[in-house]
């Protein structure tokens, strides 16, 4: 094999795979390389995302909303399903037969687009030089015109909960899991432990979540949070914000103590598994050789610019591993992006029209900017809200909770941010990005012909709402 390539990526995540393939489409000699093996040594695609991340916690998460809608949802519609149950073994086999077959895609994908897969652990040298040392130790120095970054992150451990094989788990460890705890223990109220502690809650377990802020889903708008918060909390998930946790013991090595305080002083907790999940933060160790002219920032993400350039020319970083959300859509748009840009395209992305959700029943979706940040900014704007409660579809698919809210600018107009909590917010978000992606006005998705009876139709009822002309609510008469 020829040791030089037009773009060697180094990470093969939703980033990398991604960036690899569009490289090759373009015309370019590609290599990607990966240091994931199995138990076998075989190189294993995908990354974070497909391996232990979005795809397996989804198939887990969608088996166990069949469950709960058919232990709890189906007699109100008069179909009667009696000892309903969850093998949780043939769920999780389940989901190790999706993350194969999609991760054995990527390695077909690979093939299809001539991208060669280089097995082993990537160093970037000065001079757009990568070293590859494979598992057996082997190592191998391959030169590239250009170099992609795409090493992506890791769980961020805490030193009073040390990670215990079966016991203090992190997301990869959780998913994994596979007989119903009788009381999960999960620190971190985030996106893992919302969903994680779904999942489980609805197979029965006792969940308690530890989250260290006052407040809770900080980021996202708090009139979302709050339906959120209200909602999980009625489906068992007991919260509680403002924990710390200050320890953990293992009890007969069967049991996880954990140590917290709150407001109100020490507390413990006993529990059969422990999840942690208090966040992520870039893999960059041993990554860049001291004279590879690329740069960390203060918390170790890789220095870039607004179009993933590195400090290093021909060098650049996407994904995880760079500032911005750690979100699988956004590592492999960044992909795409700096893969034109390499082919000498004009390429740019739109940071501010990135969707993010959390796969809770029902989902919660955004994109753009919350209620919060346009009072802070000082941003003088007009909201709309439709219920899901008065959506016919919504009845007719029994999933009757939430909304939709939008937020316009006042003088322009132009909607500024999409927030929704539903039953199919994930699916539904696409249209408040494609909106404002075309920087759409309320009165644009007012003016839009939406079909009757769909749960879209609460995007237009909201649009409409802005302007107090919702049909189906009554409107507010004055804001
Ligand atoms: P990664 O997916 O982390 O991939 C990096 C790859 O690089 C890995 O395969 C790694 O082995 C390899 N690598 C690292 N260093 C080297 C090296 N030196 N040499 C060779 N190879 C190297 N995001 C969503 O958008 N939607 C979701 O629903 C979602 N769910 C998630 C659920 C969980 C439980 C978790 C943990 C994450 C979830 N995410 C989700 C986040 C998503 O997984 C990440 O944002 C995404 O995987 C980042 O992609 P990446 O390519 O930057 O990095
Ligand atoms: P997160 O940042 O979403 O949440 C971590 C939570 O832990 C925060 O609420 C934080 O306040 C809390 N926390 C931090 N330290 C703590 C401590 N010592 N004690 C108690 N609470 C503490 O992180 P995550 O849930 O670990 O997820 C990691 C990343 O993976 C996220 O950035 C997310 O973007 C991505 N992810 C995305 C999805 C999705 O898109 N649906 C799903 C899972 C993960």
């Amino acid at each position: 094999m020829s040791d030089k390539f037009d773009v060697i990526v180094i990470g093969a995540g939703p980033g990398g795979y991604v960036a690899a393939i569009r490289a090759a489409q373009l015309g370019l000699k590609t290599a990607c390389v990966e240091k994931w093996i199995d138990e076998k040594g075989g190189t294993v695609l995908g990354g974070t995302c497909l391996n232990v991340g979005c795809i397996p916690s989804k198939a887990m998460l969608e088996t166990t909303h069949k469950l709960h809608e058919a232990q709890h949802g189906f007699a109100a519609q008069g179909i009667v399903a009696e000892n309903v149950s969850i093998d949780p073994k043939a769920m999780v086999a389940r989901k190790n037969g999706i993350v194969k077959n999609l991760t054995g895609g990527i390695a077909g994908l690979f093939k299809a687009n001539g991208v060669t897969t280089l097995a082993g652990t990537g160093k970037l040298l000065a001079g757009k030089q990568v070293e590859v040392t494979a598992a057996d130790g082997s190592v191998s120095t391959y030169q590239a015109d250009n170099v992609i970054l795409a090493s992506g992150s890791v769980p961020v451990e805490i030193p009073p909960a040390p990670l215990t094989e079966g016991l203090i788990l992190d997301n990869a460890g959780a998913l994994d899991i596979d007989e119903t705890p009788e009381h999960l223990g999960i620190i971190g109220a985030g996106v893992i432990g919302l969903e994680m502690g779904s999942i489980w809650a609805r197979c029965g377990s006792k969940v308690t979540v530890l989250e260290a802020m006052d407040d809770f889903l900080a980021l996202a708008d708090q009139d979302l949070a709050k339906e959120a918060k209200k909602l999980l909390t009625k489906q068992g998930l007991d919260i509680k914000l403002g924990a710390r946790c200050t320890g953990t013991e293992i009890v007969d090595g069967k049991a996880v103590k954990v140590k917290y305080t709150d407001s109100e002083g020490d507390k413990e907790l006993v529990v059969d598994k422990l999840i942690v999940a208090v966040g992520r933060r870039p893999q960059t160790n041993g990554l860049l050789a001291e004279d590879s002219g690329v740069s960390l920032d203060e918390r170790g993400f890789i220095f870039v610019d607004e179009n993933c350039r590195t400090g290093a020319p021909g060098v650049y970083a996407i994904g995880d591993s760079v500032r911005g959300p750690m979100l699988a859509h956004k590592a492999s748009e960044e992909g795409i992006m700096v893969a034109d840009i390499i082919a000498g395209h004009k390429a740019a992305m739109n940071y501010d029209c990135i969707p993010n959700i959390i796969y809770t029943f029902p989902e919660l979706a955004w994109v753009g900017k919350t209620e919060q940040q346009l009072k802070a900014e000082g941003i003088k704007y007009k909201s709309g809200k439709f219920p899901f409660a008065a959506s016919g579809r919504a009845m007719a698919a029994n999933a009757t909770e939430g909304f939709v809210k939008m937020l316009a600018d006042e003088a322009t107009d132009r909607i500024l941010g999409v927030h929704i909590v539903g039953g199919i917010a994930s699916e539904l978000i696409a249209q408040g990005v494609i909106a404002m992606e075309f920087a759409s006005s309320a009165e644009d998705l007012q003016l839009t012909v939406f079909a009757h009876p769909t749960v879209s139709e609460a995007i237009h009822e909201a649009a409409l709402a802005v302007d107090n002309h919702a049909i189906h609510i009554a409107n507010r008469k004055k804001r």
